[in-house]
């Protein structure tokens, strides 16, 4: 595929798809956005992309769709509902699902894409906002090996790495594993901050030695520095977490396994979206347990 020749269409320009599509025109793709909410696209129609008014619209030129939105249901409406982008796709051309999304809808989004003389692969990523907008993302694919090497200019464009993990549905089942595994160490650390000021410690000393010590992950890092400091400014949201871990915890059972760690953890950003935290980055869910009683530390 010739960059400037192929037509890529970006759907949903949150966090992550208006990053994304910020490193496709920056590539020299040729580039039609689509979002709900029309604001959100206007910045990147004055950046050089194309604004279409519906998915089906959005689709029509494009030899890569990706669609970069937040759930099952938005997925749903913006590839099959009324002006869905499958109904306006070029035969031939690619569909991408990027979203953190199900096995299950996954695997009924490839039989319609089927039907519709479209390739499609399912290739959610890795990495938040600062790695969607500096082109770094981690792409975990699944579907055909040939559909890919089409397709590996533009993902190329918007990452660091792309994997191939197998047939349909394995970018979404690996994507859904990794942020169950993320959001289980989001919910032990806001845990293990309430515990150490509820105890009296030196936070930063207790802090330094938990990150600096094997349990000092990347993620760990990253989300105890944010609850230190309560910056709640969004790379994640709280409500998105939650969606992922109900997400891994329906997709296991599906193969007779009990996630009963995910479970904990959701239980933690259920409570958080309980109270008010849930369009905040994930690192809020802390503040339900600061305030907690007994104790009342603060
Ligand atoms: P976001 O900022 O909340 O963006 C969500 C997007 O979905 C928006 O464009 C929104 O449109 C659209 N949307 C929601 N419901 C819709 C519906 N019913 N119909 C049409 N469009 C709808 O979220 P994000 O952080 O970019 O996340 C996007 C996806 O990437 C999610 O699946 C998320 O789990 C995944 N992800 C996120 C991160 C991260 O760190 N942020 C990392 C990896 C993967 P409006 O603007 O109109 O609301």
């Amino acid at each position: 595929m010739e960059t400037k020749n192929t037509h890529v269409t970006i759907i949903g320009l949150g966090i992550m798809g208006g990053g994304m599509a910020r490193r496709l025109l920056a590539a020299g793709f040729a580039v039609t956005v689509y979002n709900r909410s029309r604001a959100k696209a206007e910045p990147l129609g004055n950046a050089g992309a194309s604004l279409a008014g519906n998915p089906r619209e959005a689709a029509r030129k494009a030899d890569v769709i990706v669609s970069m939105v937040a759930d099952d249901a938005a997925a749903r409406a913006v590839w099959l509902g009324e002006n869905g982008a499958l109904a306006g796709a070029k035969r031939g051309a690619i569909a991408i699902e990027s979203s953190t999304v199900t096995p299950g809808w996954i695997r009924e989004l490839s039989s319609a894409a089927k039907k519709a003389e479209v390739g499609f692969l399912d290739a959610p990523v890795t990495g938040s906002r600062t790695q969607a907008a500096a082109g770094e993302l981690n792409f975990l694919v699944g579907g055909d090996a040939a559909a890919l090497e089409r397709v590996r200019p533009v993902l190329a464009a918007m990452s660091r790495t792309v994997v191939h993990l197998g047939p349909v549905g394995s970018g979404a089942l690996v994507k859904l594993i990794n942020n169950f595994m993320c959001g289980v160490q989001v919910a032990a650390t806001a845990e293990a901050v309430a515990m150490i000021e509820r105890g009296g410690l030196n936070r930063d000393a207790a802090l330094g030695v938990l990150t600096n010590g094997a349990p000092g992950s990347p993620l760990v890092k990253a989300v105890s520095a944010r609850m230190t400091a309560a910056d709640y400014t969004p790379n994640f949201f709280v409500r998105l977490m939650a969606k992922d871990l109900g997400y891994a915890v329906a997709a296991a059972k599906e193969n007779a396994l009990d996630l009963v760690t995910a479970r904990a953890a959701l239980a933690i950003f259920e409570r958080g979206i309980a109270e008010g935290h849930g369009d905040k980055d994930i690192a809020a869910v802390v503040e339900p347990l600061r305030k907690d009683s007994p104790g009342e530390r603060r």
